[in-house]
């Protein structure tokens, strides 16, 4: 029988830092970051996106193979987004958090779970990667790759502040990804609020109780110390000796990864000193503050985040252990 194919899936809510985690995560020895691989079949691979090494996906060296590979060749990509509508939206959590409605889930999925294994066991063998990490967030796609018996899947759930969440969906951001010039999508600050809730409150109802498979790590103490929170991440899915030879303090250095969709930072390499992101607190609009603390409360409270609306005097933001 053939090894369990080890997905780290990232869970948690957009604009959260996943892009660094897995530029960081893919410099580890064994490591393959793929990038948010729920996107692939409604929009990357009917579009031919950008990958994370500047070609377009099916002329990368590395997705090229994939998609070629027996068994991924006859996936159809219309057939997996007309599936993915049955079970695998947003609307579709409060099923996923019913035994119930989790067996309804599945009996819709089957072929759709059929395909996912093998397009991660193509993954798997094109690369060689021990532990292929996969940065979807989406709660219900997780919950999908995790009834695939032949997947491994450990979860991190990274969650950053809402407010700072919130503030980068309001951006106007560029997205060379989109085959044609296009800008991200962006959220209104209330929409971004109730997102943030329902999607982290889902990645912890799902994984929280699975210590052994499940680690919860904020944004700004990745940044703060990255060494620490890979090294715990590194725990949890069971890679020894972890080695990181690329990060020296906050300094990290990034090498060409093959990551699909994600935030256009994917596409930076070399040297870079992380930063934490914290324009929110000097630029966002009190109002759109006072909103989105009001919205997420409880959710600001259980990932310890301070409440106060007010701007801590000569405070960078940073956020240290
Ligand atoms: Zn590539």
């Amino acid at each position: 029988m053939e090894e369990k194919i080890k997905v780290l899936y990232v869970a948690g809510f957009g604009r959260s830092g996943s892009t660094i985690l897995d530029n960081l995560l893919n410099r580890g020895e064994g490591f393959f970051s793929a990038g948010e691989l729920c996107y692939m079949w409604d929009h990357n691979l009917p579009k031919n996106g950008l990958c994370g090494c500047g070609r377009p996906l099916e002329e990368c060296e590395v997705w090229g193979k994939v998609l070629g590979e027996e068994g991924v060749v006859g996936i159809d990509a219309r057939e997996m987004s007309r599936l993915e509508g049955r079970g695998v939206r947003t609307r579709h959590l409060p099923l996923a958090l019913t035994a119930w409605g989790r067996r309804r889930l599945d009996s819709r999925l089957g072929e759709y779970a059929n395909n996912l294994e093998k397009f991660y066991r193509a993954i798997q063998r094109t690369t060689g990667a021990r532990v292929i990490v996969d940065s979807s967030k989406s709660p219900i796609y997780g919950r999908v790759l995790g009834t695939i018996p032949s997947i491994d899947l450990r979860v991190v759930h990274l969650v950053r502040d809402p407010r700072a969440a919130a503030y980068s969906w309001l951006r106007e951001k560029l997205q060379p990804d989109r085959g044609e010039a296009g800008y991200m999508d962006r959220h209104t600050p209330v929409k971004s609020s109730l997102m943030w809730t329902v999607w982290n409150a889902a990645a912890g109802a799902l994984w929280r109780g699975e210590p052994k498979r499940y680690l919860a790590l904020r944004y700004e103490d990745l940044v703060a110390d990255p060494r620490a929170a890979l090294g715990s991440i590194l725990a949890l899915v069971g890679e020894g000796d972890p080695r990181l030879p690329f990060v020296d303090g906050r300094e990290v250095d990034l090498g060409v990864n093959h990551t699909v969709a994600g935030n256009p930072n994917r596409f930076k390499i070399g040297k870079t000193t992380l930063r934490l992101d914290d324009e929110w607190r000097r630029r966002m609009r009190l109002r759109d503050r006072a909103v989105v603390t009001l919205l997420t409360l409880p959710g600001l409270l259980r990932h310890g985040y301070p409440i106060a609306l007010s701007r801590p005097p000569g405070h960078s933001g940073s956020r240290g252990g």
